[in-house]
């Protein structure tokens, strides 16, 4: 029996390469954006993919990588002019969750970056300000940073900001702290949203982080997911900021919103990559683990596991497929970006979950990948504003009902 069983096993034709791709999303994208997301695969999997773990494990981010990123001429994708990539959401979206598929950590850098600090300014900055900023950090020479959550205020972000902003005469006067900031530890532009004390509303103010005095960041440590990208505890203590680093089009936190709406649309790509990724090396170990004599993958349900990831993801990205063309149509609201963050880091979470089970013991050491995917899925789950938050956003489109005040 034991003999049958195994000729059965290495005598059949080769086995399938996982591919999370199962109803070809990626055929929706031109020719021109599948060769840049291809570019994307291919340095993520060459540069990326050997090194990362080990990044992650030391609670350290790859610096050695930033060169061979820049050469992807992706800075500013989804924005036009100013020396920005261009191209569409739908490719911004398929970038950030091909980025996600090898690392979280790199798809979030990039997030922070690119959608977070350059989409301040290109939705809230003056004509001045995009030419002046936006340029080199399409290029990546500089890099930026977003900081509105505080050590006392996360979800309730929008009505209760403490950090202060004064009008002195041509500059603003900026004091507070500011918590969880990606890339603030070491990038040199940090987008800070601060309450303005004359009129009460939120305002961004662009802060060159090395050179400006009374602005400092301690790196937060011993986090357990996203361990790549370094967080940071900003203090602004009587930091002094010209009013032409203000964003002149940001006058309330409806317009820090804008930015937020981009962004989340984002994080559903992300979480959807994450998954990819995690689902994937679920499905080679189903194929190479040996248990009773046969791969596990051949057992009853391993594969129901496995179907069940496979339709996670196929839902997560038809969803955020059509949340790009809603976009393109002009029709992409505050509620359908939520919905689509929300729908896909709870599914994305669902779905590490089960590769990580699938893995067995192995599920829980770094080395064997899934383990990343299962951790970092948390951070992806509460940042960007967490599932509750953005259910409360779908919550007051659907009924015209504010849960909030
Ligand atoms: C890895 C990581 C990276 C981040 N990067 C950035 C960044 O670059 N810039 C930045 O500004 N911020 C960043 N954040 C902060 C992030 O956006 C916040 O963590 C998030 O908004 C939640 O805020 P909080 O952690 O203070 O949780 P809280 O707001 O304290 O919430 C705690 C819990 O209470 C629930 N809750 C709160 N209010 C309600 C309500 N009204 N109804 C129901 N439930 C509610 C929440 O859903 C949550 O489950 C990052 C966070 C992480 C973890």
């Amino acid at each position: 029996m034991t003999n049958v069983v195994h000729r059965e096993f290495t005598e059949r034709k080769p086995l399938p390469a996982p591919n999370s791709d199962f109803y070809e999303v990626y055929e929706t994208l031109s020719a021109e954006e599948l060769a840049v997301v291809k570019r994307v695969r291919a340095f993520m999997e060459a540069k990326v993919a050997p090194v990362i773990t080990k990044y992650w494990v030391d609670d350290a981010f790859p610096f050695e990588l930033l060169p061979a990123a820049k050469e992807l001429g992706i800075g500013g994708l989804g924005m036009e002019g100013y020396g920005c990539a261009g191209g569409s959401l739908a490719l911004l979206g398929f970038v950030q969750m091909e980025m996600a598929r090898v690392d979280p950590s790199f798809s979030t850098f990039m997030g922070v970056h690119n959608g977070l600090a350059m989409g301040s300014i290109y939705i809230d900055g003056s004509e001045d300000q995009k030419q002046k900023w936006l340029p080199p950090m399409a290029r990546l020479d500089k890099i930026g940073c977003f900081g509105l959550t505080e050590p006392l205020v996360g979800s309730g972000a929008s009505g209760g900001l403490t950090t202060t902003a004064e009008r002195k005469g041509d500059a603003w006067i900026l004091n507070g702290e500011k918590r969880w900031i990606g890339n603030a530890p070491w990038c040199d532009v940090s987008i800070i949203w601060a309450r303005d004390l004359a009129d009460n509303q939120v305002k961004g103010f662009i802060v060159e982080n090395k050179t400006t005095p009374g602005f400092s960041v301690e790196k937060i440590e011993n986090k357990i997911a996203l361990k790549v990208v370094q967080n940071g505890h900003i203090t602004l203590r009587d930091v002094r900021v010209p009013e032409a680093n203000r964003l002149q089009s940001g006058n309330s936190f409806r317009d820090t919103a804008k930015v937020l709406k981009m962004t989340r649309y984002a994080v559903a790509w992300m979480a959807t990559g994450c998954a990819m990724g995690a689902y994937e090396a679920a499905v080679k170990y189903s194929q190479e683990r040996l248990q009773f004599g046969k791969p596990i993958g051949s057992f009853q349900l391993v594969q129901d596991l496995l179907a069940k990831m496979i339709a996670n993801i196929t839902a997560s990205q038809c969803l955020i497929t059509r949340q790009a063309q809603l976009h393109a149509e002009g029709k992409l609201t505050d509620a359908h970006a939520a919905l689509a963050k929300a729908f896909c880091t709870a599914k994305c979470r669902e779905t590490v979950a089960w590769a990580r089970e699938l893995l067995g013991g192995n599920g829980i050491v770094a080395d064997y990948k899934v383990a990343r995917f299962f951790t970092d899925a948390e951070a992806l789950y509460s940042y960007e504003g967490t599932f509750q938050m953005q259910n409360l956003i779908v919550g007051k489109a659907v009924t015209g009902l504010s849960a909030f005040i």
